[in-house]
């Protein structure tokens, strides 16, 4: 089977620098979303959700910008935070470009809980059996920087409550 290798350094929330992690994306997985299917979901979705702007996660899911992807399905992409809170993050986001959890229709319910069921079962895989947090930002007050709908699962530590 063809691999392609992507060396990548990851920055840590202390600004500890982690060394290079060695991505391994094969054909099989590339073919999951290629950019033509990219711009039709989101084509599609500028229907449903309104008009969209695309962010730096259609790229995630059209493989042309690295990432740490540790699990994909036709419906949703998990991959790992850039910028990690807690020694695991990742995020879950919908393949279908659906800006903000407060622009979701009702007829998304099916998809938001298979969100919310990958995102279990990676923790899960990940470990996280003391317990996890899942979060998701919607706009200004809940301090959403990308518009692309994104569940975070941060663990690893013992989380605080209230949060900021
Ligand atoms: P928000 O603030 O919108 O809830 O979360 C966006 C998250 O996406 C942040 O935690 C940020 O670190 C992460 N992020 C932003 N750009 C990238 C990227 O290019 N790659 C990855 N893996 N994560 C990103």
């Amino acid at each position: 089977m063809y691999f392609r290798q992507i060396l990548r350094t990851q920055i840590v929330g202390t600004g500890t620098v982690q060394l290079p992690r060695v991505h391994r994306v094969c054909r099989a997985q590339r073919a999951l979303c290629t950019k033509r299917d990219e711009v039709k979901l989101a084509e599609e979705a500028s229907k449903k959700y309104g008009s969209l702007a695309p962010t730096i996660f259609s790229k995630v899911i059209d493989k042309s910008i690295a990432a740490d992807i540790i699990y994909e399905d036709e419906k949703c992409v998990a991959f790992r935070d850039i910028n990690p809170q807690a020694p695991v993050h990742f995020l879950v986001i919908p393949r279908v470009p659906i800006p903000r959890i407060s622009q979701a229709k009702d007829d998304d319910a099916d998809l938001l809980g298979h969100l919310v069921v990958v995102a279990k079962n990676m923790a899960q895989k990940e470990s996280l059996s003391e317990g996890y947090r899942m979060v998701i930002n919607d706009g200004k007050h809940g301090s959403q920087s990308v518009y692309h709908l994104h569940i975070h699962v941060l663990g690893g530590r013992q989380m605080k409550w209230p949060p900021g």
